[in-house]
Parts: C-alpha cells; sequence; structure tokens
C-alpha cells in the first residue's frame, strides 16, 4: 500500500482547506480542500482512503489499481471563468497564482500573451507540449483571449525551436488575431515584464503589472489546464515535468505526472540516479529549491532535477543577488551545503525596492557587475556566487 502526500498549498495565497476526513474513500478527480482566503481548489489525483488531514495537506492510502484515465469531472458551469476557477488551475510555470482572477479583467484594446518561453536550462517539457498539442494550444488562447475580451493573442517561444516556430507559425495562419513571436535565447526570456518589452515594445515599471499596459500571460502549460477544464471538464490533477540531471536516463519528460508523485518515483522510472549524486532540485536550475526523494509533485512542479555532490568550498564568500536568480536565502544554503560561509551580499545594481520587494528594472538587459564584485570583495568575500543570469 502507497501512501500520497497532497499538499493544501500549491498557489499564491494561504494553504487551502480540507473538506475530507480520515477514514473517507476518494476517487480521481474528487475535491478535497477549498480555498482560505486567496487560492484554488484541490483534487486528489488518485483514488484511495483518506488516512489524515492536518493543514498541510491530504494524505491518502491509494488503491492498488488506479485508472488515470478517468477522473471526477468538474461540476458544469455557465461561463468558462468558473470552469477555470473549479479546476483550480494555478499558474503552471512557477508562478502558482490563481488563474480565474488573473483572468478576472478586461483588456478589450491589449494582449493575451501565451508564454511558451520555458527560459531556465534543462526543462523540456513546455516545448513538448507545444510541439505535440499545437491545436490544443490555439484553442486554449482563444479561450483565454475570449474570457480577457481580448482583441489579439500571441504565442511566445523562443526562436531558436526552428520546427516548432515554423509549425506554430502555418497553425495559426487561419487565425486572423493570433501570431507567433519569437523571443532571444536569453534567460530570463519567460519573465512577465521581459515579454511584455519583447512582444508590446512597452518598459513595465518594477512593480508594474501587465495588465497596467493591457496584458495577460499565462505558461502554456496552464493554458492547457484552461483547455482541459472548459473542453474535458477535467480539474487540475496532472502535472507535466521535466526530470534531469545525474540520472540515468537525461532531460525526459512526463507527461500528466498525477499531483503527489513523491519525486524518487520518477527518478525511478529514469532508471535511478548517476553516481554520486548530489541534491534534489525542484523546479529550474535557476530558481528551484531543495527537495528530498519524498517531495511531492504539485501545480507548481516543472523540474525534477538531480545535481552533482556539492564541491567543497573554503573560501569566503560573497553573494550576487538577481531578481530571477536564486534567493539569497537560497544562495546562502548551498554555500552552507559547500562547506563555506557567506561574508557580504550584494544586489546587483538594477535591483529596485518596490513594496518591501526588490524587482529587476531591466529584466535581461543585465550589467556588468565588475562594481558589485570589487564591492564583495572589499567586504571580504574570496570568491562570488551569483544568482544573475548573465555576465
Ligand atoms: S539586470 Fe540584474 S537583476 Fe535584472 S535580470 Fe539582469 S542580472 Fe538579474
Amino acid at each position: 500500500m502507497t501512501q500520497i502526500l497532497i499538499p493544501l498549498k500549491q498557489h499564491v495565497g494561504a494553504p487551502c482547506k480540507g473538506i475530507v476526513q480520515a477514514g473517507e474513500k476518494v476517487k480521481r478527480g474528487q475535491l478535497v480542500a477549498e480555498p482560505n482566503g486567496l487560492g484554488a481548489n484541490i483534487h486528489s489525483s488518485f483514488s484511495g482512503k483518506v488516512v489524515d488531514v492536518s493543514e498541510e495537506s491530504v494524505v491518502l492510502m491509494i488503491d492498488e489499481e488506479q485508472d488515470f484515465s478517468s477522473y471526477v469531472p468538474i461540476p458544469e458551469t455557465d461561463s468558462m471563468i468558473k470552469a477555470v476557477e473549479e479546476a483550480g488551475v494555478v499558474g503552471a510555470g512557477g508562478a502558482g497564482f490563481p488563474t480565474f482572477l488573473k483572468l478576472s479583467c478586461e483588456i478589450s484594446e491589449g494582449v493575451f500573451i501565451a508564454n511558451g518561453a520555458e527560459c531556465e536550462a534543462l526543462l523540456a517539457h513546455n516545448v513538448k507540449q507545444m510541439s505535440e498539442h499545437i491545436d490544443q494550444l490555439i484553442r486554449g488562447t482563444k479561450y483565454c483571449m475570449e474570457m480577457v475580451k481580448a482583441p489579439k493573442g500571441v504565442i511566445a517561444v523562443k526562436g531558436k525551436h526552428r520546427q516548432l516556430v515554423l509549425r506554430l507559425i502555418k497553425a495559426v495562419e487561419a487565425e486572423a488575431n493570433i501570431e507567433v513571436y519569437q523571443l532571444p535565447d536569453i534567460y530570463p526570456a519567460g519573465d512577465e515584464r521581459m515579454i511584455v518589452r519583447e512582444v508590446m515594445d512597452v518598459v513595465l515599471e518594477p512593480g508594474q503589472l501587465p495588465t497596467e499596459v493591457g496584458a495577460v500571460i499565462d505558461n502554456v502549460e496552464t493554458i492547457k489546464r484552461i483547455a482541459e477544464a472548459i473542453e474535458d471538464r477535467k480539474p487540475f490533477i496532472d502535472k507535466d515535468v521535466t526530470v534531469s540531471g545525474r540520472v540515468k536516463q537525461k532531460e525526459t519528460v512526463f507527461v500528466d505526472v498525477p499531483i503527489g508523485t513523491p519525486v524518487k518515483t520518477l527518478i525511478n522510472n529514469v532508471g535511478g540516479y548517476v553516481e554520486p549524486h548530489g541534491e534534489i532540485v525542484i523546479g529550474g536550475p535557476m530558481t528551484g529549491r531543495s527537495g528530498e526523494e519524498t517531495t511531492p509533485i504539485t501545480k507548481t512542479s516543472g523540474g525534477v532535477l538531480v545535481a552533482m555532490p556539492f564541491p567543497q568550498e573554503h573560501r569566503k564568500v560573497g553573494l550576487l543577488i538577481c531578481e530571477c536568480g536564486g534567493s539569497a536565502e537560497r544562495m546562502t544554503e548551498i554555500v552552507n551545503n559547500m562547506g563555506a560561509e557567506v561574508v557580504a551580499a550584494e544586489r546587483c545594481k538594477r535591483m529596485v525596492e518596490v513594496n518591501g520587494r526588490y524587482r529587476c528594472a531591466l529584466p535581461g538587459i543585465c550589467p556588468g557587475q565588475a562594481k558589485t564584485v570589487m564591492s564583495l570583495k572589499k567586504q571580504g568575500a574570496e570568491v562570488v556566487m551569483t544568482g544573475s543570469c548573465s555576465d
């Protein structure tokens, strides 16, 4: 018998509140938790018996036989946006913002952008999805355009995926209002402000939302989950994931992994580790976080990346922090795992404080960092760890 843990916080906002009880039987697709403030519905991705409900998770003893081809459909709704809400769709690119809220706006002179940048290294599931389900991507984009009343849609994808770009251009030939935009092959090409700058030629101020200039942006997997909610009444119970790094079969994309699946199951499915191996990173190499073999896949897990063991470093480390790279906490964790000590930290000079949070003034247009590095050295740093995207 296998236990599966379904986290109650898989989104921006407060953890959901479990609505099932220990001992209760649940089916795949059944609603098990509802928002408690800002959040999104959570459904069971397996059939089984509830063994525990806490503030953090619903724990299931899952049935030995699972039918992943079926699920309890979401209730019929009188609008597309309600279906998105019922299905518990959140930003699958990693942000986790409840999608029905993002789509609850009107941009009658604006543009809806399907974000297919997939700009973190090693990740490949978004490109695979776009390659194999172009029609669904276009239908989903049209649903989103209709919901936000956008007269124009853009599918943004990196120009380096030449074959995919050509196929997308051909596929939208019949769509008068949808275009394909080719993004540069840089990190963070998927940053919302960078996409707005590229596609619309508008520079958003740090802290300014895309809707303020008439843009709504959703990751392409989010659009897949929106299309499934509208067309198939399917709740957001499965996630596309790339597994790579120090595993036997690299860069493997798993499509529709049931949420709650422990990452070790995916690592086993690619032949296990290449030894020696180090930490398991959940997400992309730039913004991922440290995980365990038991860490469950959630609505925002895009990658399971197995790193090499931490090299040992005894020199004093200075941190150079960038908005779109590892946070100061994450980099300090890495430095400590290397056996070293952080003696100084500086932000990239383009970082500005907005509402208590540091934002990049010009994502992807990165300055030289010589001055910042000199300052770290003056503070005693012998080496620098950078979370910045270039230079
Ligand atoms: S300008 Fe600085 S903060 Fe902005 S993306 Fe580049 S390195 Fe990161």
